[in-house]
């Protein structure tokens, strides 16, 4: 290693710093992955991982030092990666956060991970190295990460993912392992999946940046399935610019495998990062800031506006009026299509079957009622209800219905704005325990991320600021952006603008 590099601790670099200090070989794969397996390991108080193999992951780097080494190098060859356990992974266990996959191995990895790694058929992976699995809510269900039936690596039971912020605080959900791991340098970079705002509001709880694409963009094939037609994949890292690289690697066309991929070739989304965004224009949701957003967010958000105007974006009022229906409609959508995909654990196709049983209903039920925890159960009994005979057009039918209308209120506002900003949640994250029996308020808090999900929008989250009242002190703010259909490149330049501007991306959690 080079004097320079051995100066800076090896958590601190990126994605692109760490990519070209493998390039040009100031440091091994195998260093960088070594470096990290320990990190992890020296803090998993904080729950973040639920799977670690050192073996499997130095093999991978070894591979990527083969690669560095003949100059067959893939764009981010041998930087170091962890992936949210809903992604099926070789060589390492597919939970989903749920007792029904506990030991559950694939035999194949998903689109997103082999694209990230070392590749699909057809398709020259990045070269990333795989550092384990993380923590995440059973099926991607919940905002809190505190609905995960799987005991953390280095604890013997179910544990809580803590906020390095604060530890006494959730991470946010579902995706708040993989936010953890960034947020606490464990990990430089994650993959996520945003169903209903699981990319964004972790990323905003531990401020760091994250970025949901537009529906279809990247493959779900290998996404263990929550509700078909909401589910993404998107990176979750420290800077636009990282996330850029990520998705950049993620993206693409996968149509033998996910129908519902779309065919739109993959897309190079740093290249117009350094853009100038004067006259961007940025439409501000009249309903994004009504009286249920906390002061705090609000001030955080306002003054992220201002430095924006400075940028030269022009600050748009807009509506989009059916904002508050959003909840009441995921809310029939996402268990009804849940309540269908996770029919299929049935404890005879996959992962867990009861032990004793008289018949094979009984056999079923018993096996469905140990495998699924409360949340998902609640769910699949929602959906179900919504679904059947009677209820269907009373509830589902109409809330498709409504769905309609949200993506076109988005549409109405793409007329006299480019991007729509505004908060992710409208408060930091909470406390851990502290809404945990409370399913309601729960779902109350996806307000902000729910529209864009459910028109199919991309969406990204960027840190803007810290609270400042005495209970919430020193926890981070995110904000949100919303593009038009793959408008990611132009989210991503926003975002990239702003935090060439400002640092509150570089700050990172006391002791971290
Ligand atoms: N919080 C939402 C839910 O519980 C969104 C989750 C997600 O995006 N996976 O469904």
């Amino acid at each position: 290693m080079t004097t320079s590099l051995s100066q800076t601790s090896l958590h601190d670099l990126g994605v692109q710093q760490l990519a070209a200090a493998l390039a040009s070989k100031q440091i091994s794969a195998v260093e960088a992955a070594e470096y990290f397996l320990n990190r992890g390991a020296a803090h998993s108080a904080l729950g973040a991982y639920v799977d670690v193999n050192r073996e499997v992951t130095l093999a991978q780097a070894g591979a990527c030092d083969a690669r560095l080494a003949a100059g067959t190098a893939g764009a981010l060859e041998g930087v170091p990666i962890a992936h949210k356990d809903i992604f099926a992974t070789q060589g390492f266990v597919t939970t989903a956060g749920s007792r029904m996959l506990k030991d559950y191995q694939s035999p194949f990895d998903a689109t997103v991970v082999a694209k990230l790694g070392a590749g699909v058929a057809g398709i020259a992976g990045a070269g990333m190295v795989t550092l384990g699995k993380l923590n995440c809510d059973e099926f991607a269900m919940g905002s809190s990460n505190e609905n995960s039936a799987v005991a953390p690596v280095g604890h013997d039971a179910p544990a809580a993912v803590r906020n390095p912020w604060n530890t006494d605080r959730i991470p946010g959900g579902s995706s708040g392992g993989s936010a953890v791991a960034v947020a606490a340098r464990l990990a430089p970079a994650a993959t996520g999946t945003d169903t209903g705002g699981s990319i964004r509001q972790p990323a905003s709880f531990c401020g760091i940046t994250g970025i949901k694409p537009t529906y279809g963009r990247a493959s779900r094939y290998g996404m263990v399935a929550y509700a078909s037609s909401l589910d993404q994949a998107g990176p979750m890292a420290r800077s636009a610019e990282d996330c850029a690289l990520l998705l950049s690697a993620m993206c693409g066309p996968d149509l033998d495998r996910d129908s519902t991929s779309l065919d739109v070739p993959a897309e190079d989304y740093s290249r117009s990062l350094n853009d100038s965004i004067e006259g961007l224009r940025i439409g501000i949701p009249q309903e994004f800031f009504g009286a249920g957003l906390s002061d705090d967010v609000r001030a955080a958000v306002n003054a992220a506006l201002a430095e924006f105007e400075k940028l030269g974006a022009k600050l748009v009022p807009i509506s989009l009026p059916r904002t508050e229906l959003s909840i009441p409609v995921y809310y029939i959508i996402a268990p009804a299509e849940a309540s269908s995909n996770l029919s299929r654990f049935d404890g005879v196709k996959f992962g867990h079957r009861a032990k004793q049983y008289t018949d094979l209903a009984d056999m079923y039920q018993k096996t469905r009622s140990e495998g699924f925890g409360e949340e998902v159960q609640r769910r699949i009994m929602i959906g179900t209800y919504v679904l059947s005979h009677g209820y269907y057009d009373a509830y589902y039918l109409q809330a498709q219905k409504i769905r309609r209308m949200i993506a076109d209120d988005f549409q109405n506002a793409f007329k006299v704005c480019d991007v729509i900003a505004g908060p992710v949640a409208p408060t930091v994250a909470w406390k851990l325990g502290e809404k945990s029996d409370d399913p309601l308020a729960n779902y109350l808090a996806d307000i902000f991320t729910l529209p864009a999900s459910l028109a199919g929008l991309p969406g990204m989250s960027l840190p803007v600021g810290f609270s400042n009242t005495a209970q919430d002190q020193g926890m981070p703010i995110g904000m949100q952006l919303i593009g038009n259909y793959f408008k990611e490149a132009q989210l991503l330049n926003a975002a990239h603008r702003f935090q060439l501007a400002t640092d509150f991306h570089a700050a990172k959690p006391a002791g971290y």
